[in-house]
């Protein structure tokens, strides 16, 4: 019996890839024939390639007809198909709850849209386990770097109980610390020195009252949301109450001193702290466009009808806010895209992040938007993946991930057109392969089909 019971538990993550469509690198060489690699070292493609992945690695590629593929290996062909990184989503939320079922639904959505590695932006207990089950093997989703639960004006009342919280969540082996809203100056300063005194880094939001140069000075790792941004530019913001601001200035950003921004981003740049801007926020949650619009986007078919409504119904309150004016907004959302591109020009460093599931994001989905939201605030289409790539890559200091070549992480999308062209590209997906497993187009669309909410 117990000989039973050890052949099953070695069996298990195997019937689970059968379950899932995903093909191996472990079980079987994979081997993509004729492809166009993007490697994302520099802005250049490396055509008529063929590729061979083993044992979750690119072992090698060369021009097509040099290698050859073993008798056993799994052949697809990448004829006029382009082979891309994996992208990185580093503002992601994985439901922070017991129950694993809702958290594996998000990591299906991240994984078979491209997304190959996530940052969880709010943890739990519970992510710890999901994260050594993915390394394991045992469950097939992104690679998982996950914070602890929030630091904010509800869980941490002095510095004390500050401090304590750093020191147990960096002992429970958490990647990181998320920190929210409603901070003060001295809850955070503490934080932010026993963090430095633990090694752990932190992120996120950018409270009001410690506003975003103390932040930078303390030495976030990210700074989420561009929060803090603009409230440092709008004049006299020390008299202005945090709600009339709104939530990342919202309120008060048409007001905004666009001289003030050469100082704040050379202090960025020179602290080394990377920005995650979550444009897809503010461009889909408090833009002046008909909620209803976004409502019926095809993806929201995967996120169920309570969550639909919510967000629905989120986007109409704020438009009901007397302090909403779809002018002054429009002009909010403007200056945020000339920052985004302002970070890009001055060095400081970009991490591609859409913050989903969130109003009208939906995981995996919206990455791609984000991608798209920065070429249109005037980065180039290869700039603009690097965010998600070779940075990702560079922050998490995991060596070559987010490039193509030899001994790299075989985490890869095959897309059918060139994303250097065009950067819709990246959503045309033809097959992930992820930590060296593959799924190709017809079992993603059947995978996705499972993940549909029905009802209204
Ligand atoms: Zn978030």
């Amino acid at each position: 019996m117990k000989k039973i019971l050890s052949l099953l538990f070695l069996l298990a993550p195997i019937i689970m890839l059968a379950q899932t469509q995903w093909i191996s690198s472990s079980e079987k060489d994979i081997f993509i024939r004729n492809v166009n690699l993007v490697p994302m070292d520099s802005e250049r493609i490396i055509g008529s390639q063929d590729l061979i992945i083993r044992s979750g690695k690119i072992l090698q590629y060369g021009l097509t007809g040099v290698l050859k593929p073993g008798k056993n290996d799994f052949v697809i062909d990448g004829t006029g198909k382009y082979l891309m990184p994996g992208l990185g989503e580093m503002h992601a939320h994985v439901p922070p709850i017991d129950n694993m079922e809702p958290m594996k639904e998000v990591l299906t959505l991240f994984a078979l849209n491209g997304v190959t590695t996530i940052r969880g932006m709010l943890g739990h207990p519970q992510h710890l386990v999901l994260r050594n089950q993915i390394q394991s093997g045992e469950i097939i989703g992104p690679r998982f770097i996950t914070s602890g639960p929030s630091f904010n004006g509800n869980s941490v009342k002095t510095a004390e109980q500050g401090e304590a919280m750093v020191v147990a969540q960096k002992k429970a082996g958490y990647d990181f610390l998320k920190l929210h809203p409603g901070l003060t100056p001295v809850t955070f300063a503490a934080i932010a020195q026993k963090a430095h005194e633990l090694n752990i880094p932190f992120s996120g939001h950018v409270s009001y009252t410690v506003g975003v140069w103390r932040a930078i000075d303390a030495g976030y790792a990210t700074i989420d949301h561009m929060d803090g941004f603009i409230e440092s530019m709008v004049p006299g913001i020390e008299d202005i109450a945090e709600p009339d601001a709104g939530l990342f200035g919202m309120f008060i950003g048409y007001r905004a001193d666009m001289n003030k921004a050469p100082a704040l981003l050379k202090a960025l740049k020179d602290k080394k702290i990377w920005v995650v801007p979550t444009q897809c926020l503010s461009e889909k949650w408090f833009s002046p466009e008909d909620p209803g619009i976004l409502a019926n986007a095809p993806e929201l078919k995967y996120i169920n009808a309570e969550t639909r409504n919510k967000w629905l119904q989120s986007k109409k309150d704020l438009q009901q806010n007397p302090k909403y004016h779809p002018a002054e907004i429009k002009k909010f959302i403007e200056l945020r895209r000339k920052l985004v591109l302002a970070c890009q020009t001055s060095g400081v460093k970009i991490l591609l992040g859409s913050d989903a599931p969130q109003v009208f994001d939906v995981p995996g989905f919206s990455t791609h938007d984000e991608l798209a939201y920065y070429v249109a605030a005037g980065l180039t289409p290869y700039q603009a993946l690097r965010t998600g790539t070779v940075n990702v890559g560079e922050f998490l200091g995991i060596k070559d991930l987010g490039v193509i070549k030899a001994g790299a992480p075989a985490d890869l999308i095959l897309i059918s057109g060139n994303p250097l062209k065009s950067i819709n590209a990246t959503r045309n997906i033809e097959g992930v392969i992820m930590n060296g497993k593959w799924i190709g187009k017809k079992d993603i669309s059947a995978e996705l089909k499972k993940l549909e909410k029905t009802g209204t």
